[in-house]
């Protein structure tokens, strides 16, 4: 089995939890509407770009969707008035909002860095090496500073 469907029930549970896709420890959320630059624990850049977020927009109108057609269908087979009917739909979409708007950008980011771009999340980045390398250069330096002359 590949790693990342190995470890998709904890990242399922991190997405329900609204944690960070990468570390799924750090908070994705820091306000009702207001996602940290970054995650506090493994440093992951929740919004590399502006924009990034267009695409939770169509998941966010698709979760309105799932809710609002059952009710106005329900609502139009029991008779009730086209304007109850919008009244209600916009009631339930704007006390769900909240919800939407989190769990559609959880699922745009969790879709994106875990099955397309799991090179963003700091424990897959390339950076040991360079890290090892830029270690190694403060290592000789220093050796050379302290070296007798
Ligand atoms: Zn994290």
């Amino acid at each position: 089995m590949s790693p990342i469907l190995w470890r998709m029930p904890s990242k399922l549970k991190g997405m329900l939890l609204q944690l960070c896709p990468c570390c799924v420890k750090g908070r994705a959320f820091s306000g009702l509407f207001k996602m940290p630059e970054r995650c506090a624990v493994c440093g992951l850049r929740f919004e590399p770009e502006p924009g990034y977020f267009a695409g939770a927009l169509y998941i966010s109108y698709a979760m309105g969707l799932v809710f609002v057609i059952p009710l106005s269908l329900w609502m139009i087979h029991r008779d009730y008035s086209t304007a109850a009917v919008i009244f209600a739909c916009v009631g339930v979409l704007g006390a769900l909002s909240p919800l939407m708007f989190r769990y559609s950008r959880l699922i745009w980011i969790y879709f994106d860095v875990l099955l397309f771009d799991t090179r963003r999340c700091p424990e897959n980045r390339s950076a040991p090496s360079e890290n090892g390398d830029a270690s190694a250069r403060t290592r000789s330096k220093s050796a050379d500073a302290k070296a007798p002359r």
